[in-house]
């Protein structure tokens, strides 16, 4: 399964807020075997959100967005991704209702706009706080407060799955050019994806499918370089 993950707010381009979120998919999707192909973030303005959800939710199995979910002004993803499918935001009945019984809120007290999703799509409650969010056709949308977005994905992360993979890394105590006719060994020697990573040292990562050739090229690796001191 291949998918793609954007993330929306002003904040997050300039660096004000770091991107959690981001990190924090990227990880339990990988926990899940899920390809992420591809990591956008846009700021706060419907057509930017409207073209890139359209194109990723063509090429991939399954886009999620978060951020930019309340009804407040700088808040467009819900109208965003509604123009991605060409469809209106309207106000989700099943989500007023469900704010109405676990959140306590009357629909007099919601702020305009609380409550609208693309028309026809699914609500998402939302636990940890107020704004709901939904899926349309591979579109999940999830609020930008981390809290609420880890919540909100736990509803839905049975949808993400794949192929688990295997991940060993090793460290070597050279530079990683003195490495390079090892790695390219390896790389030939076992059916496995090879990454090589320097900082204080090189950390050299393996990963694939098939957790036998993981083991099995790490460990020749590891035979075969300066171990970094314990
Ligand atoms: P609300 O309904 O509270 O407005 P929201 O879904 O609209 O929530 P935002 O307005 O985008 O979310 O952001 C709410 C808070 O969550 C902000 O403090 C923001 O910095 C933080 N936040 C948003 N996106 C991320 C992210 N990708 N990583 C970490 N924090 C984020
Ligand atoms: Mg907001």
């Amino acid at each position: 399964m291949r998918v793609a993950v954007v993330t929306v707010g002003d904040e997050l381009l300039v660096g004000e807020t770091v991107n959690t979120n981001a990190a924090w998919l990227g990880e339990q999707l990988r926990d899940r075997g899920v390809t992420v192909e591809r990591m956008t973030t846009l700021p706060d303005r419907t057509g930017d959100i409207a073209r890139v959800v359209n194109e990723y939710h063509a090429e991939y199995d399954a886009v999620i967005v978060t951020g930019g979910l309340g009804p407040t002004h700088d808040d467009v993803t819900i109208e965003g991704v509604a123009a991605a499918f060409g469809r209106e935001a309207v106000e989700s009945e099943e989500a007023v209702e469900w704010l109405a019984e676990h959140g306590g809120y009357s629909h007099a007290e919601l702020a305009d706009g609380t409550g609208e999703i693309p028309a026809g799509s699914r609500p998402l409650p939302n636990h940890e706080g107020v704004a709901p969010g939904c899926v349309v056709e591979n579109c999940y949308v999830l609020p930008g407060v981390p809290t609420e977005m880890k919540r909100m994905f736990a509803e839905v992360a049975d949808d993400f799955e794949g192929e688990t993979r295997h991940v060993v890394t090793v460290d070597a105590a050279e530079p990683e050019s003195a490495l390079l006719d090892r790695i390219q060994r390896v790389r030939e020697l076992f059916p496995v994806k090879v990454g090589s990573y320097p900082g204080e040292y090189v950390t050299v990562r393996f990963e694939g499918t098939d957790t036998e050739a993981v083991e099995d090229a790490a460990a020749w690796l590891r035979e075969r370089v300066e171990p970094v001191a314990e």
